[in-house]
C-alpha cells in the first residue's frame, strides 16, 4: 500500500491557496478523459503532471501525461522531499511534484490533481482546505467494462486494478463531493463549477 512523505513535512499553505481540487476515483472510471475534455475548453486550469515508475503506454510522452522515471530516480524524489504525496498503485509508484503545485497555488491559480485514492487522502491530511472530488462510475458493471475494454493491460494487471477499484468505491464517503460519470460533457461542466470556473 502507500507510503507517504512523513506528515508535517508539507508546510502549511499560505493564505489564499484554497484553489486546490483533487479528482480521484477508481481506475478506469474515466478521470483522465474528463480532465482532458475540461482542459480543452479551459486550458487555464493547471493540471499537475505526476512522476511515475510505470512504463509509458503508446502515445504517452514524457512531461505531458507523466514524468516517466526509473525506480532510483523516484527514490531520490522521495528522499529529497520533492513529492507532495506518493502512492503505489498496481505495482507502480506515482507521485505529485510538490514545488509546481505550491507555486501555482501561491499565484492564486486553480490547481487540479488527478490522483488515486491513497494520494487524495494524503493531500487532505497535509492541505485540509483541498476540495476532494470523487468520480463514480454509473454502475459497477460499467466500471468492469471500461477496465477490461482498454485492451492495453495484461489480465493479471486488470484483475489487480479491479481489486483496487472495489476498495476505492467504498471510499466515496470520505470525499467532499461525488460526480457520477454519466457523460463526459456533464461531468466536466460540474467539475468546472466546483472549481468556480465559468
Ligand atoms: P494510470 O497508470 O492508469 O495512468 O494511473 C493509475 C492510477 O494512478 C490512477 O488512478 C491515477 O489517477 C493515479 N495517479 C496518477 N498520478 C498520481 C499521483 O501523482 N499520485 C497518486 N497518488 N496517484 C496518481
Amino acid at each position: 500500500m502507500s507510503s507517504a512523505v512523513p506528515r508535517g513535512e508539507t508546510p502549511a499553505p499560505p493564505v489564499g491557496t484554497s484553489r486546490l481540487t483533487v479528482l480521484s476515483g477508481p481506475s478506469g472510471v474515466g478521470k483522465s478523459t474528463v480532465v482532458a475534455h475540461m482542459r480543452k475548453a479551459h486550458p487555464e486550469v493547471w493540471l499537475s503532471v505526476s512522476a511515475t515508475t510505470r512504463r509509458p503506454r503508446p502515445g504517452e510522452r514524457h512531461g505531458v501525461q507523466y514524468f516517466f522515471v526509473g525506480d532510483e530516480e523516484f527514490d531520490k524524489l522521495i528522499a529529497n522531499g520533492e513529492l507532495l504525496e506518493w502512492a503505489e498503485f498496481a505495482g507502480n509508484r506515482y507521485g505529485t511534484p510538490r514545488q509546481a503545485v505550491l507555486e501555482h497555488l501561491e499565484r492564486g491559480e486553480p490547481v487540479l490533481l488527478e490522483i488515486d485514492l491513497q494520494g487524495a487522502r494524503l493531500v487532505k491530511q497535509s492541505m485540509p482546505e483541498a476540495q476532494l472530488v470523487f468520480l463514480a462510475p454509473p454502475s459497477w458493471e460499467e466500471l468492469v467494462r471500461r477496465l477490461t475494454g482498454r485492451g492495453t493491460e495484461a489480465p493479471e494487471v486488470i484483475e489487480r486494478r479491479l481489486e483496487v477499484a472495489r476498495t476505492e468505491l467504498a471510499a466515496e464517503a470520505e470525499f467532499d463531493r461525488t460526480l457520477v460519470n454519466t457523460s463526459v460533457e456533464e461531468v466536466s461542466a460540474e467539475l468546472l463549477a466546483l472549481m468556480s470556473i465559468d
